[in-house]
């Protein structure tokens, strides 16, 4: 039965894994990619669209 379950865990933790990777490289104010840059008070995820749209997001 285990065995069985298995290869539907994995598809749903790569589709997780990638529904993650979009919400971190993607604005979603603007839907543009998102650039790592380097601030103050260390690094952040800024919208490429900056200055014009000005999402930033914090690095885990
Ligand atoms: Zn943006």
């Amino acid at each position: 039965m285990v065995g069985l379950l298995e290869p539907f865990t994995e598809v749903s933790q790569k589709e997780k894994q990638q529904h993650v990777e979009d919400l971190q490289t993607k604005c979603p104010y603007c839907g543009k990619p998102l650039v790592l840059r380097n601030g103050k008070y260390g690094q952040f995820w800024g919208c490429s669209a900056y200055p014009k749209c000005r999402f930033t997001r914090n690095v885990e």
